[in-house]
């Protein structure tokens, strides 16, 4: 699969313009890592974020545009590569990281994690040297209603390391909260995972989905699964033009996507470190949940 996908990018490259500024534009990226408390998190300057760290994603404006996900919809340099009998595999032009991969289901359905946890562990498992991402449709999706998932290389990815030789279901003063699922078994995992959701569906008041980020990646037969709970979808500061942030998977695992420049080189630990505390689940709930799931093990 990995090698597929390698030649996938050369031909797509070579077909398709914009992936190619695409990818030119992720290599002339600036990257400033910034230190808070004992973890770094790597501030990335990407100009063509704009359009999704900007889209409007209520439902009126996404019931208004077609979807950018259905393959009838494409544009017809765009080529995929079958997963399996639901999911396709496309380059995504606007990358964050390298390899940045946008993982479609054939059908045009809401975004919604409730029995797919399962084929993201699959993907992961088939992308040695990947991590994958889901995005809740209220907290990052620029397609939540279309169902996707996000891949890419983890040549980059900090909470790997943050967390290496963690048992425990949590990442203790993270500065962030996220909750550390791992294991070999796939549906012990699973269950896991249904049982984390269930539980912030109940804390939270949100029956449909609880606000979520996932990633996930597999390395050496063991799931690793990070599960972002949050308390809201964009910060204060993203209203009132402060900062044009608005973190989703890649950001909370240590990658701060600004895609203008002036914010780059203002934007500060700390106040990374205060967009996460305002976005993630307060830590009353937070403590609440990891309490259960604890006990549970
Ligand atoms: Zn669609």
């Amino acid at each position: 699969m990995i090698r597929e996908i390698e030649e996938l990018f050369k031909r797509q490259a070579r077909a398709w313009p914009q992936l190619a500024k695409g990818v030119e534009g992720l290599a002339r990226a600036k990257t400033r890592p910034v230190r808070i408390d004992w973890f770094d998190i790597f501030i990335r300057h990407i100009p063509h974020r704009m359009g999704s760290t900007t889209a409007p994603v209520d439902r009126e404006s996404v019931a208004k545009r077609s979807c950018f996900l259905c393959a009838g919809n494409l544009p017809s340099e765009e080529e995929g590569l079958q997963f399996d009998e639901d999911f396709t595999i496309y380059c995504n032009p606007f990358p964050i990281v390298d390899r940045h991969l946008t993982i479609a289901h054939r059908e045009h359905g809401l975004q919604r994690i409730a029995n797919q946890f399962g084929n993201m562990l699959d993907i992961a498992a088939a992308l040695a040297g990947y991590f994958v991402i889901y995005n809740g449709p209220e907290c990052g999706a620029s397609a939540p209603d279309h169902m996707h998932f996000q891949a890419g290389s983890r040549g980059l990815f900090p909470i790997e390391k943050d967390s290496a030789g963690l048992t425990g279901v949590t990442v203790p003063k993270y500065g962030r909260n996220v909750f550390l699922l791992r294991g070999r078994d796939r549906s012990a995992l699973i269950h896991r995972m249904d049982r984390a959701i269930d539980l912030l569906a109940e804390t939270t008041g949100k029956r449909a989905e609880p606000l979520v980020n996932i990633a996930v990646f597999h390395e050496r037969g063991e799931w690793v699964a990070y599960l972002f709970p949050r308390g809201k979808h964009r910060p204060q500061v993203f209203h009132t033009g402060e900062l044009t942030v608005s973190p989703a998977s890649i950001d909370l695992c240590g990658i701060f996507v600004v895609p203008l420049e002036r914010h780059f080189e203002k934007i500060t630990g700390d106040a990374i470190a205060a967009i996460f505390r305002e976005i993630t689940l307060p830590d009353g709930q937070f403590q609440e949940v990891a309490g259960k799931l604890e006990s549970e093990r």
